[in-house]
């Protein structure tokens, strides 16, 4: 059973506890929840301030990176004082000044496979906010492993995409859509990003795994939604099951 609100928590949360949707029972779902942001540039900014900002009880924030000038467009919780200072830690002093009753665990570490491992089990939802192929395979791999759900989302120049992996259902998942993909190196760096774009999927990011968190999911595990910032139009594909999914065919057949 989640811990019951305090009075001024529940003051604090009441357009959120207003919702028949979120209602108390959400709001203390939230409290109690534990939730892993592997990435803290544009999207992780964005996605940990919703998570933060809307009642999730425990962030945890995992970046090796620094604060650097060209960061500062788009993501959203750094500021020019804190140039050249950890990402993790940067993040976890906006954070708190935004809502000081947010337990912040920061690793300044790469996320590779030993470290997934110690920390996927240990969180309810998994948001990748990384910005190259091989961490959002090796994320993809440990929290299927572990049954944890994952938000994936991608961003660059005015492109969005977003998908909810979840291993408890016998859906797709990260590997069987990257295996559609044409093969990129293209990073922002090179191909640039425009702030919005990438500040909105990191929120719809934040968006997915509230919602997921308290059984309202709004969007279907394998279902890939894409977002053209120059015409504002989203679509959705179901993302078929790859036969030869080493991550999510292997599994299924342990099980059987
Ligand atoms: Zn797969």
């Amino acid at each position: 059973m989640p811990k019951p609100l305090r009075y001024a928590q529940a003051l604090r949360y009441n357009r959120q506890i207003v919702l028949p949707q979120i209602d108390l029972d959400g709001q203390e779902r939230w409290q109690q929840a534990r939730v892993l942001v592997i990435g803290i540039g544009g999207l992780g900014c964005s996605a940990a301030q919703q998570l933060c900002s809307s009642g999730i009880g425990h962030l945890t924030l995992v970046d090796e990176d620094i604060v650097e000038v060209t960061n500062l467009p788009r993501q959203c919780l750094y500021s020019d004082q804190q140039i050249g200072m950890r990402k993790v830690q940067a993040a976890r002093d906006r954070l708190h000044a935004i809502n000081p009753e947010c337990t912040i665990q920061t690793l300044s570490k790469r996320a590779d496979d030993g470290l997934l491992q110690a920390l996927i089990p240990d969180h309810d939802i998994v948001l990748d906010c990384t910005d190259n192929l091989q961490s959002r395979e090796t994320i993809n791999a440990v929290c299927y492993q572990h049954a944890t759900p994952l938000v994936s989302g991608a961003a660059i120049r005015f492109e969005g995409q977003l998908m909810l992996v979840d291993p408890t259902q016998s859906s797709a998942c990260y590997g069987c859509l990257s295996a559609l993909m044409q093969p990129s190196d293209l990073s922002c760096t090179e191909a640039g990003i425009f702030s919005p774009v990438v500040n909105m999927v990191g929120a719809q990011q934040a968006h997915i795994a509230l919602l997921y968190l308290i059984n309202q999911s709004p969007t279907q595990a394998a279902v890939l939604h894409t977002y053209d910032g120059r015409s504002m139009q989203w679509a959705q594909f179901t993302i078929p099951t790859n036969q030869h999914c080493p991550v999510c065919q292997g599994k299924q057949k342990e099980n059987t």
